[in-house]
């Protein structure tokens, strides 16, 4: 697609529930189909830059499109990833939110910045942090869509909840046609989880996509030890799966996002992307790749989760639990007594 590339942001007001990961496997299976991406990190923390960008950091990034320092094809860099480029979050990152509160914050300056220099692309990822500081409200006034990474838990829930009424001001406000994509179950396995599921997908109806992603510490974790993306470290696992079902969602409203990009009324088609097993095989040489460039081998600060633990086992006089509760039933007694006594004494003074 030439000119405005359609922009999606990956958000959710709470943090730990899948955003970056979506991001960056999201990007990869994009690309696996063929499509042309770029990730934008604009969260200070930069795990969707260190995904990708192992070996050497951008030394620009989103903080210097952002504030006018470089152009989009100055920030633009490749990564060995064919069809998958980056605008990495850098240390300056930090400051930016202080930065364009103090200057003039230009509503809707990422999307004018990507327009301005993306006529090559298909897509764009947005990485957002929880908070609502300049770069989230910059990039939701920039998207055209929201995909919704959200684990069914009860807190996460609160988050979704949250996410949602933040969305709907956006589209009252300050970005009208800005759409929910959809709403990504990630990180789910347990009993409680599967009810918080029913529990979400009642109130959502159709908005949750029909493909969640399973909880796999030992595939995602550990790609991001390695400072690789999940279905690059392992293309066989249920994640990867899941991630290639995931970009054929987005695929499929592919129509929709280029009406909302035009505001056209009529419905362009898209190039067709390859076909799943051509994104599986595109995954597997990836794969290959990272491995011949030794990529596998290396670790990041992160260490790998290596062979499991085993139980611990307590000596049952002297568990750690057992002596902390012991001394704090003595706290309590003390303090007790102490204020008993004072309360004693005053009663007798007054
Ligand atoms: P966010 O960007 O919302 O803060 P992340 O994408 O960084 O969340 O994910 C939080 C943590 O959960 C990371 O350590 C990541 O590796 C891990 N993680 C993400 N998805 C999965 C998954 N499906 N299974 C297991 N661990 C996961
Ligand atoms: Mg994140």
């Amino acid at each position: 697609m030439s000119g405005n590339p359609p922009i999606i942001a990956v958000f959710n007001a709470k943090g730990g529930v899948g955003k970056t990961t979506t991001v960056v496997n999201l990007a990869v299976c994009l690309a696996a189909f063929g499509r042309k991406v770029l990730v934008v990190d604009v969260d200070a923390q930069g795990n969707a830059t260190t995904s990708f960008a192992k070996a050497e950091l951008p030394r620009r990034g989103t903080y210097d499109l952002m504030t006018g320092r470089a152009t989009l094809a100055e920030v633009m860099h490749p990564t060995f990833i064919d069809g998958v480029s980056l605008v990495g979050a850098t240390d300056d990152l930090g400051i930016v939110d202080v930065e364009l509160a103090v200057s003039s914050l230009q509503q809707g300056r990422l999307r004018d910045l990507i327009a301005a220099g993306g006529g090559e692309l298909d897509i764009v990822l947005v990485d957002c942090p929880p908070a609502i500081g300049a770069m989230t409200v910059n990039a939701l006034i920039s998207a055209h869509a929201v995909i919704v990474p959200a684990n069914p838990t009860p807190f996460a829930h609160d988050g979704l909840m949250r996410t949602w009424h933040i969305v709907k001001r956006f589209r009252s406000t300050l970005n009208p046609a800005l759409f929910v994509h959809g709403v990504l179950l990630t990180l789910a396995d347990s009993q409680q989880e599967w009810a918080m599921e029913h529990v979400m997908k009642a109130e959502l109806g159709d908005l949750v996509y029909p493909v969640r992603v399973s909880h796999e510490p030992r595939v995602f974790v550990d790609a991001a030890g390695h400072g690789l993306p999940a279905c690059v470290f392992a293309p066989a696992s249920a994640g990867a799966r899941e991630y290639l079902s995931l970009a054929e969602q987005v695929l499929l409203g592919e129509p929709r996002l280029h009406r909302t990009v035009l505001n056209l009324a009529g419905n362009p088609d898209p190039v067709p992307a390859a076909s799943r097993q051509a994104a599986e095989n595109a995954l597997s040489a990836w794969h290959v790749k990272a491995r011949d460039m030794g990529l596998l081998n290396q670790t990041i600060n992160i260490p790998s989760l290596g062979p499991a633990l085993p139980p611990p086992v307590f000596a049952p006089e002297a568990t750690p639990h057992r002596t902390c509760s012991t001394w704090l039933l003595v706290a309590v007694a003390v303090t007790g007594a102490i204020f008993g006594a004072a309360a004693a004494l005053l009663t007798m003074l007054g």
